[in-house]
């Protein structure tokens, strides 16, 4: 049965491609009715970062991402963190030991620091030297009696043609003499990646390794460990780069990518999210984006990944979340609004209550593709005062505009009734009175009371405002 798994480091903010990753996974392992495993890769001690792996737990909650085993729910083949699965890396390593596949590196990080200069300042790919490889025993006892601490290095064979049948890729190549001989346990006892990755895919049975393509290159790595540890490898599928628009690499520092907290943050439909990054690098084929969690499952295949990078398009992401948006009760989308309002410290206006809140976000429910966006969109409801845009200004300066605006100022006055039909029935009258109509009718009330020259529907708008911020609006704009 398939058992696949995601393995974050925890070192920081969950990235969009790491979601991606772990989300490619989830489907696999639910398309084949196989195990999904979260595994928290933290032997790097120096770069964990406290509260990360929750963050993590939390992000792919929210996402609807549920794992069969990981470090909180436990499992057959725990642990899942791997800084309490030392003594199995420590037994590998006896096992490479005594059969002689690897080696105490004793060089000092500045004597491999002058070598990499060296190799840099000829042309030459950095890579170890094998000094310690050639030490014999007699030397090695020497070093370590004077209290050396040692890398243990892969004595990497020479000559031999690593090769693979990549999952998305196809038939993958690397030549063993480009690998140099590298570090699998550090001289404080951590394994390092290659070498943990690798005990630990065993050890939990994994079938299949999804992961970004910026592992591609270590894989001839951990293909050699397997092999020395006579253990068969999983199969491997590299999953293409995420890359922003301009094509390039996604960079943490690139404002429009987010890490996914941010997205929940914002308010977004997490099943928008899933939808959206299940499609950045894998395609359903067909002309049907807008995909549910059980249809992604039911579609997913590793043949329909590309190669080339996946574009993370941000519009894309606005129209697909607005879609999902769209689709929820009102009741829930207004909780959403309510944690945006709280985040910023905003409070209902005098006199109103939730049942207004409820009707306010009904009429932005269209506009909006996150619960964030209300604050922006629909401002004009939370404060008496309205900025006018320049094109309010500009609309509010044509010939007329002055009438009909007092006009209607003065009939909003005395109107005891403030429903959206009364709003109509005021415009009936400036329309009569002035012989105005469409555009010149409505659009300088509009730009004066919301300041803007799109929005909602008007009347709806006005009903909702209280009667004393639009009649100061009106007046405001006549000045
Ligand atoms: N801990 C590794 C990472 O964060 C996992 C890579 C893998 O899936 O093998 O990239």
């Amino acid at each position: 049965t398939v058992r696949v798994r995601y393995a974050p480091s925890p070192t920081g903010h969950l990235h969009i491609g790491g979601v991606r990753t772990a989300l490619f996974n989830y489907l696999f392992a639910r398309h084949h009715g196989g195990a999904f495993i979260l595994r928290i890769e933290d032997t790097d001690l120096e770069r964990n970062v406290a509260g990360a792996e929750e963050e993590m737990l939390e992000g792919f909650r929210w996402l609807g991402l549920t794992w069969d085993e990981g470090p909180d729910v436990g499992g057959p083949r725990g642990p899942y963190r791997c800084t309490e699965r030392l003594p199995l890396y420590r037994e590998a390593l006896a096992r490479l030991e005594a059969e002689g596949w690897v080696y105490p590196c004793f060089c000092t990080p500045e004597q491999l620091e002058a070598e990499r200069q060296e190799a840099l300042r000829e042309g030459r790919v950095p890579r170890y030297s094998g000094r310690c490889r050639h030490l014999n025993e007699a030397e090695r006892r020497e070093r370590m009696a004077a209290g050396l601490r040692p890398n243990w290095r892969f004595a990497v064979p020479a000559g031999r043609t690593l090769t693979f049948d990549d999952g998305v890729r196809g038939s993958v190549s690397f030549v063993s003499d480009d690998l140099g001989d590298f570090v699998v346990v550090k001289s404080n006892g951590m394994p390092t990646y290659n070498f943990q990755v690798v005990v630990d895919d065993a050890a939990m049975a994994i079938t299949h390794v999804i992961r970004g393509e910026e592992h591609l290159s270590n894989t001839p790595r951990q293909l050699l460990i397997y092999e020395a540890l006579h253990l068969s490898p999983p199969a491997f599928a590299h999953l293409p780069q995420v890359l922003n628009a301009d094509r390039k690499k996604l960079s943490k520092r690139d404002p429009n990518v987010q890490p996914l907290h941010v997205y929940r943050d914002r308010g977004y439909v997490p099943e928008a999210l899933v939808n959206f990054l299940a499609l950045l690098g894998w395609s359903p084929g067909g002309e049907e984006e807008l995909l549910p969690m059980s249809e992604l499952v039911a579609r997913f295949d590793l043949n329909r990944v590309g190669h080339s990078g996946a574009i993370f398009d941000v519009e894309k992401l606005r129209w697909m979340a607005g879609v999902y948006l769209r689709k929820l009760p009102v009741s829930d989308l207004t909780r959403l609004v309510q944690d945006q309002l709280r985040r910023h410290g905003m409070a209902l206006p005098e006199g109103t209550d939730a049942g207004w809140l409820e009707r306010v976000v009904a009429l932005h429910q269209d506009h909006l593709a996150c619960a964030a966006d209300f604050i922006e969109e629909a401002a004009g409801f939370f404060t008496p005062e309205v900025d006018w845009s320049d094109e309010a200004r500009a609309v509010l300066g044509e010939t007329g505009a002055a009438d009909v605006v007092g006009m209607y100022l003065q009939l909003a006055k005395d109107d005891e009734d403030w429903s959206a039909e009364a709003s109509r029935a005021r415009f009936r009258r400036v329309q009569q009175a002035l012989g105005v109509k469409g555009r010149h009718l409505f659009m300088p009330v509009r730009a004066a009371v919301t300041g803007a020259i799109h929005g909602p529907d008007l009347q709806q708008t006005i009903a909702l405002l209280p009667k004393l911020w639009v009649l100061a609006r009106l007046e405001a704009a006549l000045r």
